[in-house]
């Protein structure tokens, strides 16, 4: 939180997703004026996302020390605003019998090797099974379990709105970019929180897009009324969307197969990433419900085909950088636009940098942001 600044700052922040809302709650606890134009978590990444918080999984360089610390700004923000949703939970990260055993077994020295040196156990398929009941013959390898932390999307929303509201934060519709244009003449500054919506504002504003900015469109299906007995969120030992996002070329889509709580109870069944799309056409609807509804069935074999059929489709375009690093701060052609967007590991990365965030807006001092090479290129 920033110290001693004017309070009669004014901000506009674009975008009501994860980074907008808390980069207006640091602002708005700052003393700034802050309006925060956009829809619900439900219209972006945000309200779809398993919530996850790998604080192991970011490195030993003095960034990702410094994110390693993403749970207790969590826990610290939800001391502050009451409760955002942060859950503690396990991990389990899933091989199937047919994976290659050198890649999981280079896959799990990596996990030994992780600075952070969280709790590591290995389960077998039969742990699998009777700690998660739906799973109860599904062919998996095994598993290695790891600590993690959740933050429900539901939850979320719910607390930072109040959190917001009682800051006196102003909530305004999502703007075009004329509205958001003629808004750029009265606000001291303006930050795109818009996910992967940011890119199209930034061309209709006549700006160029940062290189390294790109999106994917994501898609999971939704399962109401059943729950998890495991509360767990299960992803692939071999995930390769991390991969494909690094590489900036290969394959169109990546299928990593997993399952999570959905946001306010039910069931997520992840998560497909198309990287050929355009943002006016999502993935091919029908194709994609049944390539998930397989993916969810190969975790989840006991899931009753009543709850398969009445499951729902949720697509939506997810912003990330080729670097794997978000892009902070004002623009060189537009000093009072900033960017706040292209996060890789959000859940991780945004708690942590929205408060440097807001320090650097209120203080126009982006030293601390350029040291980690986090500005706008
Ligand atoms: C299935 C899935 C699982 C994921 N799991 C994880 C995970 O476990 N851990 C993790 O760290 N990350 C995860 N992610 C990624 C993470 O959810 C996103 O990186 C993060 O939510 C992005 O937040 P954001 O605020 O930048 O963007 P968004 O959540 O997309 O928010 C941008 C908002 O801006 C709004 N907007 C757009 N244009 C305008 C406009 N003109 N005016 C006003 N508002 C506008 C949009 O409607 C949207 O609400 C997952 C994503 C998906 C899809």
């Amino acid at each position: 939180m920033a110290v001693g600044v004017p309070s009669s700052l004014n901000f506009l922040v674009v975008g009501g997703g994860l980074g907008g809302a808390l980069l207006a709650l640091h602002l708005a606890e700052a003393g700034a004026q802050v309006e925060l134009a956009g829809g619900p978590m439900s219209a972006g990444a945000t309200g779809w996302s398993y919530g996850g918080v790998p604080w192991w999984g970011v490195g030993s360089d003095e960034l990702g020390q410094l994110l390693a610390t993403a749970p207790s700004h969590w826990h610290a923000l939800q001391d502050r605003c009451g409760d955002l949703g942060v859950n503690s939970c396990n991990l389990w990260l899933h091989w199937s019998e047919l994976d290659s055993s050198a890649a999981v077994a280079a896959a799990r020295a990596a996990l030994d090797a992780l600075p952070q040196q969280p709790r590591l156990e290995h389960l077998s398929a039969e742990d699998l099974w009777s700690a998660e009941p739906l799973c109860q013959g599904a062919a998996l390898g095994g598993a290695i379990q790891m600590p993690y932390l959740r933050v429900d999307p539901d939850g979320f929303q719910r607390g930072i709105d109040q959190a917001l509201q009682r800051l006196g934060v102003t909530r305004l519709p999502p703007l075009d970019a004329a509205s958001l244009s003629q808004r750029l003449e009265y606000v001291d500054a303006a930050v795109l929180c818009a996910g992967a919506l940011s890119a199209p504002l930034l061309q209709q504003l006549d700006l160029p897009r940062p290189s390294v900015l790109r999106f994917s469109w994501a898609g999971v299906l939704q399962i109401e009324r059943l729950q998890l007995t495991s509360k767990t969120i299960i992803m692939p030992l071999l995930g390769q969307r991390r991969q494909r996002q690094l590489a900036d070329a290969g394959q169109a889509l990546v299928l990593d197969p997993g399952i999570c709580p959905g946001p306010g109870g039910g069931i997520l069944i992840g998560q497909t990433s198309w990287f050929d799309q355009s943002l006016e056409h999502s993935p091919e609807p029908q194709a994609e419900q049944q390539r998930l509804m397989a993916a969810g069935q190969g975790l989840l074999p006991q899931l009753p085909s009543a709850a398969c059929s009445a499951a729902r489709l949720h697509q939506r375009p997810v912003a990330y950088t080729t670097d794997l690093l978000p892009l902070m701060g004002p623009l060189p052609e537009c000093s009072k636009l900033h960017l706040f967007t292209g996060f890789s590991v959000a859940f991780v990365q945004a708690p942590v940098l929205a408060p440097l965030m807001a320090q650097a807006l209120l203080t126009g001092d982006w030293k601390p942001l350029s040291c980690f090479g986090l500005l706008n290129r």
